[in-house]
């Protein structure tokens, strides 16, 4: 479903991406792992059409989609700040792309009153985001991307802002959520522990590269490299 065919990106002298071929099926929980600086935010981008790649492409459904833009990609993002504006209530955050991008207003309500539903929200929606808890304001985000319905959801270290017990909780509801609606999903962490436990498959990254493309079952097994090793640990 989803294809990367030898994508590299340069800023400059700089090459955020070497060299990246991968592929994730449907309704697998991609995890891209590896240290602050290999490329895995710029690669997300790069999926989600927000950066153009120097060279190589991208494939959705089987179809070339190197050049489209964001919003024809099929894909739903969740940046790391995700930064929810203040002025505005929970539920017009989670429908505020749905009105950019033309959703009629029976549309929206039906599929706020979904989400909201699904992600535990119901009784918050005219709060504004400054009168929730930290993990509500967090769902209020992953809300908006549910919201899209979109075959694949993109997430960029979703979790970095919360507390060790909050984190614990809040991978199991993402990991719940993606199956209970059978999405693609593309999950960025450099928080192996975290890898390990949400993943289907791991890419492991190290300086734009894919050092190795496994199951954590795998990579715990058979570490490609002394690099996999040392970074990927024992089980705990
Ligand atoms: P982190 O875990 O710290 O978020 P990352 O794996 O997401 O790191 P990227 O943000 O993809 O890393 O950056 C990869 C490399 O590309 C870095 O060396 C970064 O400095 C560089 N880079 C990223 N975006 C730009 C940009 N817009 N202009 C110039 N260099 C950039
Ligand atoms: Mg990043």
């Amino acid at each position: 479903q989803l294809r990367l065919d030898g994508v590299a990106k340069s800023f400059g002298a700089a090459q955020a991406l070497r060299d990246v071929t991968l592929a994730a099926a449907p309704g697998t929980f991609l995890v891209l792992l590896g240290p602050s600086g290999c490329g895995k935010s710029t690669l997300l981008r790069v999926l989600a059409g927000l950066e153009a790649p120097t060279a190589g492409q991208v494939f959705i459904n089987g179809r070339d989609a190197t050049g489209l833009p964001p919003a024809s990609r099929g894909i739903a993002m969740v940046f790391q700040s995700y930064a929810l504006f203040p002025h505005l209530s929970v539920a017009e955050n989670i429908i505020f792309g749905l009105r950019a991008r033309g959703v009629g207003r029976a549309e929206r309500d039906a599929r706020l009153s979904r989400t909201a539903q699904m992600m535990g929200l119901a009784g918050l929606l005219d709060r504004r985001p400054a009168q929730l808890s930290g993990g509500q304001q967090q769902r209020v985000a992953l809300a908006r991307a549910v919201v899209a319905e979109a075959p694949i959801c993109l997430m960029d270290e979703p979790l970095s802002n919360l507390d060790a017990k909050l984190r614990a909780e809040m991978r199991r509801e993402i990991r719940a959520l993606q199956q209970r609606l059978g999405i693609t999903m593309v999950y960025v962490t450099h928080d192996q522990a975290e890898a390990m436990s949400m993943a289907d498959q791991v890419v492991l990254m190290r300086d734009g590269c894919v050092e190795q493309d496994a199951t954590p079952a795998e990579l715990y097994a058979r570490p490609a490299t002394t690099f996999a090793a040392s970074f990927i640990g024992t089980p705990p």
